[in-house]
């Protein structure tokens, strides 16, 4: 694998992971999405706020290619995964084809032994979601995501259900697997120091398009820069 540095991708030539120029979706007589532009670059991390209703989760479905619906102008190069506030797990399949579900390549099973032993559930790879913690559940989504090495990875609150213990150590496992995989980042979360912690930017969204933006300041308290990072990391 390639060495990849931790860090924003800047200058001008960083390339645009996704392009939404004038994005609207209506439901019914709301316009909840109301010419919305955005750029995300290539493996910046992101963090989107906005009241509950603003159209959040909404802009998710629509970069992920879940909504036909919305209209205006939206390109995304290369793959995308998605986690979500709940795990959504198929009850059904063990943990380890949850996480190969769907994933058509021929070393599907031995990403999946990657990204379980990354996440730090290889013992739980053969236990069924409901036995799992919730902490246990959201690293099992983020290897399903993580097995498609996707180049923008959406995260539609994944943490907001998680007590706050496991919340700090998930936090530094998103950290790790961005330091280390590089995807773009789209995480919505309502907590502003959870943003102002994880991202490089910070959007608002309100009255269906980006209200409010800006960069976080350096120096930041990352936590990749944590001590109990740095002992994940080695
Ligand atoms: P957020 O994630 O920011 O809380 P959402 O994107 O889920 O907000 O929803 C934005 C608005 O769009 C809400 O008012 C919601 O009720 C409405 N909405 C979302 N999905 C649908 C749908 N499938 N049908 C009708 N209204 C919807
Ligand atoms: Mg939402």
């Amino acid at each position: 694998m390639a060495t990849r540095v931790p860090g924003p991708l800047t200058g001008t030539a960083a390339p645009a992971v996704a392009a939404v120029e004038g994005l609207t979706r209506r439901f019914g007589e709301r316009t909840v999405l109301d010419r919305l532009d955005l750029e995300i670059t290539r493996g910046e991390f992101i963090a989107l706020l906005g009241r509950s209703g603003s159209g959040k989760s909404t802009l998710l479905r629509a970069l992920a290619g879940l909504d036909d619906e919305a209209e205006g102008g939206l390109s995304v190069t290369g793959s995308v995964a998605v986690a979500f506030q709940e795990p959504r797990l198929v009850p059904w399949k063990r943990v380890h084809a949850n996480v190969t579900l769907g994933l058509a390549v021929p070393d599907a099973k031995d990403r999946a032994d990657a990204a379980l032993a990354e996440v730090g559930l290889t013992e739980r790879a053969g236990a069924w979601p409901l036995t799992l913690s919730g902490g246990e559940a959201q690293r099992a989504s983020l290897a399903r995501a993580l097995v498609r090495d996707p180049d923008l990875l959406l995260l539609d609150e994944p943490f907001s259900a998680l007590d706050a213990l496991t919340r700090i150590t998930i936090h530094q496992l998103v950290l790790h697997l961005w330091s280390v995989h590089r995807p773009a980042v789209l995480l919505v979360t309502h907590d502003v120091d959870e943003a102002l912690l994880l991202a490089d930017r910070v959007l608002v969204l309100d009255r269906g398009c980006i209200a409010h933006e800006s960069a976080v300041p350096a120096p930041r308290p990352r936590h990749r820069d944590h001590p109990d990072l740095v002992s994940l990391r080695t």
